[in-house]
This record gives structure tokens, C-alpha cells and sequence, in this order.
């Protein structure tokens, strides 16, 4: 071996110590400098070893600190070979464990497992003997006190050849974490609990609000009723009779409105109507509107501009809401505006994917003060001594009803000039409107509108021109309706009432007696006036009569589900005698027309 540099300044440090610990002179004969060598080499040698001694003592020392970061580590450490044998464990292992580490060793890990757990350890333990990656399971133990504790492992393949294997594995205590997530279960469980209450209320809350609304009806009905029979005569009421019965009949339709109003508030609120949102033509719902309000605006002598928009324009809105918000916001500018006023529409489309329609009215204004108490129910700003009526509810609705589309509603206002309401919906990314319900229901309400007239003029006294005697059976349970409808067919001639108070009642005389229309109410004792309806209908004898629904139900749903169920028309209570004469008309005529079928087909064959 060639000097290396290391032994060479470990000689000249040698060298260095020799000359200090001995002062003698440098060596000049063989022997001397034979013993001088000798020397040099043993305290080389005592170097070497002190050196050793250090070296040990650092390595001791970075081996404890090992074992004790091995030992106390804050999971357990685990080697399983030969099966699931556990052949090196770690302290904090051990008492996880809940065992003396000496009587751990060489035992059988699966035996710590609770039985239910035993499937899921055989999974792991199988794919951790064959895969490479890390495998992890969460299992339970069973200490020999009978305690359980939830652990994750984690397990690492390290040494494989066909006779054995050997996995690190580490073991962290997780029942904490199990405890919580336990916890949160729970509280899972308790929320959906009260959701459940709530839906509930929310569902007792709503068929509180559909009862209440049929209760308050059916005693309007009698009110409007009569008060419309007195009206009409005879005999004619006086002057001064006729400007109460005016007042009467006023303020009942003020109250039937309040109540609507209200009630849709509630079923808002409740939750219990959600909006059936679709893509539709703005500018087909503003020809609907202007069409719905142009009466009113002619009344009051208010001229109403509409936009011409040159393109289409799609929204994304409930077709029913946003027409009910749009004919709040142009029947209060109406309202609210000055003689020979004028109200302006306006639509522009925003950057943001949303539409700005504005309906700006010549009325006073508002003060900021009054701005702020808008939009609250109730509230009518002062007006509710006026002469214009309203309830002061509209504009709650219609903020409500926008925000539920993700519109926004707003108002700027100057005193003096007039104030311009405004909405922003979203605008319909789809292309495409949806057929209108409403279109199809347009031409039925056109004819309505036009048998009015005719029935109209029956009413005031006008003979009839029918002579044959009609049969119309009403089937109702409540006796001042029935009185009600009694005293309107009074006026009729020709035409014989049956009645009946109950739906099975009505079905026998409908069987008996074969009417020619009948009036059918809905909330009956017994059966209910739909169930009825199908009865009459199963039966070829009285299949073809036509069957008015007469009802106090008037939320949108009820009518809905009346139409659906068969039957000719719904009439909701009050009932507006006019409207109602209207009906019988057409269905008269319907009656007229199948005869006249019928008995041609009866010639050819
Ligand atoms: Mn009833």
C-alpha cells in the first residue's frame, strides 16, 4: 500500500506529540531511531483507537435515537412473515395491540381481528402479498379485555421468494376519527329527521291554505251571488238601492282578490309551487300581456306603448309567473298614473346573459322615503285612502316570484315625473320556445268571452228563445248555494232544477231522470264531485252529459285537475253570474249540436 495522505498527517501529528511529551534530541544511531519509530507508532495507534471510541459512541448514540423513534413512534410498526406471523413489532404497536410485546412475536396477527372483520383482512392481507404499491384497509380489533379499537394499515411488500414473504406494516389508532364520523351519522340522521317534520308542516301548511281558501269562498259566493241576482232584478232596485248593492258587490271582489293574493303568497312561501321553468318567446308574452291589460288601460284612459323588438328574444322563466309579474307591474303603472297619462315598456338585453324589461308610468313618483317601504306587504305607500284600489300584496308577489326565477326586481323613481319598475330575468341560451298551455286555451276563452254578451242580455229580461223545457241537475251540499243557483235559473224560463245534495244522490237522479247538463260541485260529503264525474262517466247511460264543475277549489292547480279529469268547464266560486249563464249556454249548445249529429246519422242509416 502507497502513503496516503490521512496516515501521513496522522505520523506527522504522532511525530508532533513524541517531541513535545519527550524533549529528546533527534535521533542519530539505528537503536535510537528504532525506539523512536516504535513509539511514533504507538501513539499512532492510541490516535487510531480514541478515534474508534468516538466514532462507536456516535454511532450508539444515532442508533437510540433510532430505537426510541422507532419504539415510540405514533403509529405502530409491524413485520409479518410466514403467514400473518408477526415477527418485529414496536412499542407503540404492542400497546396498541393491548399485549406484552414478547408474547406478540411469532403469533398470529389475524387472530386480534373481530370476526366480522375477518373477510376484509383476508382481502388485504392476499393483495398485499402479491402487489407492489402500498395496500391499505381499515379493520377492528379485539383486545383480550374484550375493548375494540378501529385501525387503519398500511402495508409495504418488502422481501418475496417462493418460500415467504415479509410486510412492513404500520397501524394507526383511527376510533377517534370512526367516533366522529359515527357522530355525524347520527346528526345526518337527526337532519333528515327534521326535514322530514318540516316537509310535513310544509305540507299541513299548504292543505291549510287550499281549506281555508275553499271556506272563505263558499260565503263570498252567497254574498256576490245574491248581490248580483238583486242587481239584475226583478224587481229593479231604486237608485239608491242599486249604489249599495254597487258598494256590496265592490267590495266583495276586493276581498276575493285580497284573499287570492294572499293565499298565492302563502303557497310561495311554503314552497309547495315551484316554478316550471322553460324557454319562451318574449315577445309573444308581450303580446299576451298587451292584449290582458289593453282593457283596463282603455277604462282608465292611459295610453300603453309597447316595444317592437326586432328579433326574437328568448327567456328562461315560468310562463304563468312572469306574465302574473309583468301584469302587476303595467296594471299598478296604469293605476298609479296621471289623467290621459301614458305607460312605456321597454326591453333590453344585458351583457351579463340577462333581459331588462322597464315599465315606466307619468305618475307622481316616489319619495326615498317611500322607496324604501316598497315591495312590503300591506303596504300601499299612502294609497290605501285613496280612490285606487289594491291590496298592497302585488308587489311582494311579484318580487318573491322573480327572485324564485334568479331575477332581480328594482325601481327608480323621480317625484313629480314618474317612476319606471323593472325585472331582470335570464335570457334562454335554447332557441326554441315551448307551445304555450295558454295558446290552446285561448280560443275556449274567447268564446266564453263572446257567450257573455248573449247571456248578458238574457239576464237583463230579455225572453229567451228556447220554449222546450231543459233539465239541469246541480249536485251541491251547501244549502245557500244551492238556494243561489235556484234563484239564478229562476230567471231563466224553461229550464227545471234537480237537485241533489250529495254525489251519489246525483248520480241516481242523473240515472232517473237523464239531464241534459249537470253542475257538479266538488268538495261533497261522501264522494267527491271528480269521483262522481267518472262514475257518470262509466255509464253509457249517462256518459255523454256534459257535467259543469262548480267549485269553491279555485287555486290554478284545482282548475287544472278539474279540466283534466273530464270535465266540460270548471266555474270557481264566487260565481260571477254572467260567466256562469255563459257556460250553461254552451253547454246547452253542445247538447243542440250532438242532437243534430246524431239524428242525421240516424236518417242515413
Ligand atoms: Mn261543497
Amino acid at each position: 500500500m502507497s502513503d496516503s495522505p490521512p496516515s501521513d498527517l496522522l505520523r506527522a501529528k504522532a511525530e508532533a506529540r513524541l517531541a513535545q511529551e519527550s524533549d529528546a534530541p533527534s535521533p542519530s544511531r539505528p537503536a535510537e531511531e528504532l525506539l523512536h519509530e516504535l513509539q511514533v507508532h504507538q501513539i499512532e495507534l492510541e490516535m487510531q483507537n480514541e478515534e474508534l471510541r468516538r466514532a462507536q459512541l456516535a454511532l450508539e448514540t444515532a442508533r437510540d435515537r433510532y430505537v426510541d423513534l422507532y419504539e415510540f413512534a405514533p403509529v405502530g410498526y409491524l413485520t409479518l412473515s410466514h403467514g400473518s406471523r408477526i415477527s418485529a413489532i414496536n412499542l407503540t404497536g404492542a400497546t396498541m395491540l393491548g399485549e406484552d410485546r414478547k408474547k406478540l412475536l411469532h403469533r398470529s396477527f389475524a387472530r386480534l381481528i373481530v370476526p366480522e372483520h375477518y373477510d376484509l383482512w383476508q382481502k388485504f392481507f392476499a393483495d398485499a402479498q402479491t402487489k407492489t404499491d402500498k395496500q391499505t384497509c381499515e379493520l377492528t380489533l379485539l383486545h383480550q379485555d374484550g375493548t375494540r379499537m378501529d385501525v387503519r394499515l398500511d402495508s409495504l411488500l418488502i422481501a418475496s421468494d417462493e418460500a415467504d414473504t415479509e410486510l412492513r406494516v404500520t397501524l394507526s389508532d383511527i376510533s377517534a376519527q370512526k367516533h366522529l364520523e359515527h357522530i355525524l351519522q347520527e346528526n345526518n340522521a337527526d337532519l333528515l329527521k327534521a326535514k322530514s317534520l318540516a316537509d310535513k308542516a310544509n305540507l299541513a301548511k299548504s292543505d291549510f291554505i287550499s281549506s281555508m281558501s275553499h271556506e272563505l269562498r263558499s260565503p263570498l259566493n252567497a254574498i256576490l251571488g245574491f248581490a248580483q241576482l238583486l242587481e239584475a232584478g226583478p224587481p229593479s232596485p231604486t237608485p239608491p238601492q242599486k249604489s249599495r248593492i254597487d258598494q256590496i258587490i265592490k267590495a266583495g271582489w276586493y276581498l276575493l282578490g285580497l284573499i287570492n293574493q294572499i293565499l298565492d303568497l302563502a303557497m310561495i312561501e311554503s314552497g309547495r309551487q315551484p316554478m316550471t321553468m322553460e324557454s319562451l318567446s318574449l315577445n309573444e308574452l308581450l303580446l299576451d300581456c298587451q292584449s290582458m291589460i289593453q282593457p283596463q288601460a282603455d277604462k282608465a284612459g292611459i295610453r300603453v306603448n309597447f316595444p317592437q323588438l326586432d328579433e326574437p328574444c328568448f327567456v328562461y322563466a315560468d310562463r304563468t309567473r312572469l306574465k302574473q309579474i309583468l301584469i302587476n307591474l303595467l296594471s299598478n303603472a296604469i293605476k298609479y298614473n296621471r289623467t290621459g297619462g301614458t305607460v312605456d315598456v321597454a326591453v333590453h338585453s344585458n351583457i351579463d346573459g340577462r333581459v331588462h324589461i322597464g315599465v315606466q308610468d307619468t305618475g307622481k313618483g316616489l319619495t326615498p322615503d317611500m322607496l324604501k317601504q316598497l315591495f312590503q306587504p300591506f303596504n300601499r305607500l299612502g294609497q290605501q285612502t285613496g280612490s285606487v284600489e289594491g291590496t298592497g300584496i302585488g308587489l311582494v308577489v311579484s318580487k318573491r316570484l322573480v327572485e324564485l326565477m334568479g331575477g332581480r326586481i328594482g325601481v327608480e323613481s323621480v317625484v313629480g315625473i314618474g317612476s319606471v319598475f323593472w325585472i331582470e330575468i335570464h335570457l334562454s341560451d335554447l332557441g326554441r320556445s315551448v307551445t304555450s298551455g295558454d295558446a290552446l286555451l285561448k280560443p275556449v276563452h274567447v268564446v266564453v268571452e263572446a257567450a257573455i254578451q248573449a247571456a248578458f242580455q238574457a239576464l237583463q229580461g230579455q225572453i229567451h228563445s228556447e220554449v222546450v223545457p231543459r233539465t239541469v241537475l246541480y249536485v251541491e251540499d251547501n244549502p245557500a248555494n244551492m238556494m243561489l243557483m235556484e234563484q239564478m235559473l229562476e230567471r231563466r224560463s224553461g229550464i227545471k232544477l234537480l237537485k241533489a245534495g250529495n254525489g251519489t244522490g246525483g248520480i241516481a237522479l242523473a240515472r232517473m231522470h237523464l239531464p241534459e247538463v249537470i253542475l257538479m260541485d266538488i268538495n261533497l260529503p261522501g264522494i267527491s264531485g271528480i269521483q262522481a264525474l267518472h262514475i257518470l262517466r262509466a255509464d253509457p247511460l249517462t256518459a255523454h252529459i256534459p257535467v259543469i264543475a262548480i267549485s269553491a277549489n279555485a287555486m290554478p292547480r284545482d282548475v287544472e285537475r278539474g279540466l283534466e279529469a273530464g270535465f266540460m268547464g270548471y266555474i270557481t266560486k264566487p260565481i260571477k253570474v254572467v260567466e256562469f249563464m255563459a257556460a250553461l249556454d254552451q253547454a246547452f249548445e253542445y247538447v243542440r249540436h250532438r242532437r243534430t249529429d246524431n239524428s242525421s246519422e240516424d236518417g242515413r242509416s
